[in-house]
């Protein structure tokens, strides 16, 4: 999976112009740079969190036909998506310091734990019991994980559905009930990658649009990922056959 890149240096000198683009692997930092042919080097934020980034290569998993990736990335977008729940949670209870890294730090290299902080946080904060993956699916998930199970196509989208139905009612009552807190991390996540830029005046941040968003409206939220895959498949393959044209 790649996403479009421009030049920030191009785009601030002439802004209306239609500007020349390339395409970039993802990367784990979210920061890419890119060397244009006027010779200008500049940096691009990629302002998606991790989670909305490891859903979306689920779906391009499934798209190329990895379903084990893809029930691979779709887990680790539920499981980044708890660690942002969380984090929100702090945010507002007024707990931005270190000690809420450190925190993850402890918890980060296992997930039960993880999975366990984020049940208690959601019970907390909503005194209900927090969703959790299906007995069956978490079999399939164990299968594929841990003994090299190589699942079906159907099986790959019923558990990217699954987890899609897990995080989209909670991602909605963030982006209404805790807004404040949702911009703020986003601020947070574009500065601290701005910062490691090697030339802030040429950093731009890029929107790339995924299936599972905190961008995204309310009505497009309303479908289930088995409703919105096919088109996503269409759309997919039309944009990987463009990469291929512009490299050849
Ligand atoms: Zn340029």
């Amino acid at each position: 999976m790649k996403i479009p890149i421009l030049c920030a240096q191009c785009v601030r000198e002439n802004p209306k112009d239609k500007h020349s683009y390339s395409f970039a692997y993802l990367r784990d930092d979210g920061l890419y740079s890119s060397n244009c042919s006027k010779g200008h080097i500049s940096s691009t934020v990629l302002q998606q969190e991790k989670f909305e980034i490891l859903f979306e290569i689920g779906a391009n998993a499934i798209v190329d036909g990895y379903y084990r990736e893809a029930i691979s990335a779709f887990l680790a977008s539920m499981e980044g998506f708890q660690e942002y729940y969380i984090k929100v949670i702090c945010l507002r209870h007024n707990i931005i310091s270190d000690a809420l890294d450190e925190t993850f730090r402890k918890l980060k290299n296992l997930s039960e734990r993880q999975l366990g902080a984020f049940a208690i946080t959601f019970l907390l904060e909503n005194a209900k019991v927090p969703p959790f993956l299906s007995e069956d699916l978490t079999n399939l998930r164990n299968k594929v994980i841990h003994r090299g199970r190589i699942p079906l196509r159907e099986e790959a989208i019923k558990f990217g559905d699954a987890i899609y139905s897990i995080i989209v009612p909670i991602l909605r009552r963030l982006k209404s009930e805790y807004k404040t807190e949702v911009e703020k991390m986003t601020r947070f996540h574009i500065n601290e990658l701005a910062a490691k830029a090697p030339n802030r005046i040429n950093t731009a941040t890029l929107y790339y649009p995924t299936i599972l968003s905190l961008s995204q409206t309310d009505s497009s939220l309303d479908k289930t990922f088995n409703e919105i895959f096919p088109e996503f498949e269409k759309r997919a393959i039309s944009y990987t056959s463009r990469q291929t044209s512009r490299s050849s």
